[in-house]
């Protein structure tokens, strides 16, 4: 039990993934985290994000209550620290969905958490999510698709690696990985 950090490149289906998650295993906790990305239609706040200013994310990140964050693609992200300890005392599994230099300085501060890539069955196969979610402009895919091929390299870095070509596997084999003593 414990930490479990998800990672892998936008567009590969982190999300889809988690809700199947939550779905399969209703007690799963996800970490809310700050961003200074505005909501896309439908996310509210609190649910999806708590969607905070930069100076307010600023000074979230210089007060220390994040346990990381980092930029990615124009906007911040950081993990809040307090919800996340307050559950990672009761033993209970806890998840966090960030990007790589978020899961890197986890990795560095919480050696003992799970680290796991989700990955794409193709590179065609992100470039297809990634385009037709629809919700972004091009020059946004493009700084996202960049990344992604940054992100993929480092799949080697990772305790476990899922590929998401069937969600319903994929989030059975995330819950088979966070909850395996
Ligand atoms: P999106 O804007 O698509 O919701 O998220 C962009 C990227 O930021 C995704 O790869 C997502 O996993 C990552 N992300 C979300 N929350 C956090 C966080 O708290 N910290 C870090 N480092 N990355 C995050």
């Amino acid at each position: 039990m414990g930490l479990t950090v998800l990672s892998g490149p936008s567009g590969v289906g982190k999300g889809t993934v988690v809700a199947a998650v939550r779905r399969l295993f209703p007690d799963v906790w996800v970490s809310v985290s700050a961003t200074t990305r505005l909501p896309r239609p439908g996310e509210t706040e609190g649910v999806e994000y708590h969607f905070v200013d930069r100076d307010h994310f600023v000074r979230m990140a210089k007060d220390g209550e994040l346990v990381e964050h980092a930029e990615f693609a124009g906007n911040w992200y950081g993990t809040p620290r307090a919800p996340l300890e307050r559950r990672l005392t009761t033993g209970l599994p806890a998840l966090l969905e960030i990007e790589l230099q978020g899961a890197r300085q986890v990795r560095a501060s919480m050696p003992s958490a799970r680290f796991v890539f989700l990955t794409p069955p193709s590179w065609e196969e992100l470039v297809r999510r990634l385009t037709g979610r629809g919700t972004e402009p091009p020059e946004v895919i493009e700084r996202r698709l960049d990344r992604a091929r940054v992100e993929l390299a480092a799949e080697k870095e990772f305790d476990a690696v899922v590929v998401n070509d069937d969600v319903e596997a994929a989030a059975a084999r995330l819950v088979s990985l966070m909850t395996d003593s």
